[in-house]
């Protein structure tokens, strides 16, 4: 990774940046768009639509060129991939593309990855970080234990590098000192970040971690899930990285020779005396709980995305938390970032985001049955839901991100959000209309059931199944134990009455929808599913469950059907 010179970080300027630009949030809304235009005015897209200079203001923007969803994009950043550098979505070629693993929409896209959006990803980072700072103050020279992970970077047949979002940001000459800049130096050496094994990785994030226990100040990975699973693995592999320390070499799991070197200068000598710590630390836990501070006493807060689809993994990194607080990452997509968490002391369950005006042009589509306008970032409507379109540096106009948005206030003149879901349904077999977050709350219901049992769900998804007449929802469940047959029927039927969509309802009354059909996984299954998309290209870091898999995903659907154990069909309606 190369390296640049740090800045130094002011909390205070970062704040008072923060409160100006967002006192002047329609300004710089205006001023933003004016930039956006004026520097890709030459771009192909921008002229057949007749953008010029006299038309940079926001009314003639929305008169000119028409929303669109990625699909209608594609052809355009095909033809960056192919290597065309004649100006087609920027003034500019592109440096990298970035390539979403697609695990929330059910396919890869392609987006372009300028040195506009590194910038504003530093920006968004020490934002978030000043309101961080200001509640959870860290100590200087502290490090951060960070499950991050560089997938790999191929150069296209026309000769654009292409890589995950992430990727591109931790291969960026930006990104170390940025980070070094907000106290938040990985434990990590750059060889473990940039590990071709995922797996090999994670075992040398938890062991650097450790090595680094006293100065860990705060524990992070993008996504919740990372987290859980980082943990989770640590329950399995602890005693080896307590033999590593112990014996100062390092285990045999570990064969990228790059890996290997660089883990061997931070595990210099045997130190027992640490081994021992670690050992009597995690013997004395009841059931791993509050394992993070145990390990990292000085650490003050875990950081990740925990909303949105993030929510499942909440009780169980909780429960390795212990006392320490969860505090939300902000929200962003391979697009670019939105809006930053400056209210860190809220709950994940309370997290609201604060849109940063600076960061792209922003319009709001509300959510509803009939066709309406988007409306501008500060007239939005407290309580309404929206879906967020995104106009931004790197060659994004007025572009559907999918993602729903409720406003719930306004921190100046910018709003304050929560992520609500992905716009598009997932399950739906005629009039019945559900999203992930109505599965999600349904499968929340329905664990309460299981929990009654001491036992947790891991991780769920679910496909609709229309071979059968009439088709009908299937839930697939991996869960921490085992239980009798009638509580999991108890949890089929709780399943099925969790859609309260109406269409689902009356459709099910009147049988035109059949029984939901529980799934009961082996453990493990779900990890198979991560390894399927890890394998296909996805980064480690950015990785979520896809909570609905579509007849076409025929390896994942392969994977959950020859990974079941038992089933289930709901007798709610009967
Ligand atoms: P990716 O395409 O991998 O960059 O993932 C971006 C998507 O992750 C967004 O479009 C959201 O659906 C989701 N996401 C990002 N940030 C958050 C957040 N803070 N809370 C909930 N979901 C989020």
């Amino acid at each position: 990774m190369l390296e640049k010179k740090v800045e130094t970080f002011n909390m205070n300027r970062v704040i008072d940046e923060f409160d100006d630009m967002t006192r002047n949030a329609d300004q710089v809304q205006k001023q933003t768009l004016k930039e956006i235009l004026e520097k890709n005015q030459s771009a192909v897209y921008l002229q057949n639509f007749g953008i010029n200079a006299n038309t940079t203001d926001p009314e003639a923007f929305k008169a000119l060129v028409p929303l669109v969803t990625d699909l209608d994009l594609e052809p355009y950043i095909k033809r960056m991939v192919d290597g065309d550098t004649s100006p087609i979505l920027t003034s500019r070629p592109v440096p990298a593309i970035s390539l979403s693993s697609g695990t929330s929409q059910g396919r890869p896209k392609f987006i372009p990855f300028t040195d506009e959006l590194m910038e504003n990803t530093l920006q968004l980072f020490r934002t978030a970080f000043a309101f961080r700072n200001r509640d959870f103050p860290i100590d200087d020279n502290g490090r951060a234990l960070q499950f991050i992970y560089s997938s790999k970077q191929y150069i296209s047949t026309g000769g654009v590098p292409i890589g995950t979002a992430t990727t591109n940001v931790y291969r960026n000459p930006n990104f170390k000192a940025g980070m070094k800049s907000i106290q938040s130096l990985c434990c990590s050496p750059d060889e473990v970040i940039f590990s071709p094994n995922v797996h090999q990785a994670l075992y040398c994030h938890l062991l650097s971690g450790i090595l680094f226990r006293d100065q860990v100040q705060y524990v992070f990975a993008s996504f919740a899930h990372g987290l859980v699973h980082a943990f989770r693995t640590f329950e399995h592999v602890w005693e080896e990285i307590v033999t590593d320390i112990e014996d100062g070499v390092l285990s045999s799991r570990i064969t990228v020779p790059s890996v290997r070197t660089a883990m061997a200068k931070l595990l210099r000598a045997p130190n027992p005396e640490l081994a021992e710590t670690i050992r009597t630390k995690c013997l004395s836990l009841s059931n791993w709980y509050g394992l993070i501070p145990a390990l990292f006493p000085n650490a003050k807060y875990v950081y990740g995305i925990m909303t949105g689809s993030m929510e499942p993994y909440v009780k169980k990194l909780r429960h390795y938390a212990g006392e320490l607080p969860l505090v939300s990452h902000d929200y962003g997509s391979s697009e670019g970032w939105i809006a930053a968490n400056v209210r860190p002391t809220l709950s994940p369950e309370e997290a609201t985001f604060a849109v940063v005006p600076n960061l792209g042009y922003f319009e709001f589509l509300p959510v509803s049955e009939t066709e309406e306008r988007p409306v501008g970032l500060t007239e939005v409507k407290i309580g309404q839901e929206y879906e967020v379109v995104i106009t931004n540096y790197a060659g994004l106009y007025r572009y559907r991100l999918g993602d729903v948005v409720k406003i719930v206030g306004f921190y100046n003149k910018t709003p304050q959000l929560k992520f609500i879901c992905r716009r598009n349904l997932i399950l739906s077999i005629n009039i019945d209309k559900n999203t992930e977050r109505d599965l999600q709350m349904s499968v929340e219901s329905a664990a309460k059931r299981l929990a009654e049992e001491k036992i947790e769900v891991i991780d769920f998804s679910s496909h609709v199944d229309v071979t059968t007449e009439p088709g009908h929802y299937v839930i697939y469940w991996e869960i921490s134990g085992e239980t009798e047959d009638d509580v999991l029927q108890d949890c089929c039927d709780c399943l099925d009455k969790g859609f309260i969509d109406p269409g689902y309802m009356s459709s099910r009354k009147c049988k035109t929808i059949g029984a939901l059909e529980l799934r009961v996984v082996e453990r493990g299954t779900f990890r198979k599913v991560q390894e399927h998309f890890l394998g296909l290209g996805s980064s480690a870091g950015q990785f979520k469950m896809p909570r609905c898999v579509k007849p076409s995903n025929v390896k994942v659907l392969q994977i959950l059907c020859d990974n079941v154990v038992s089933r289930f069909f709901s007798t709610a309606f009967e």
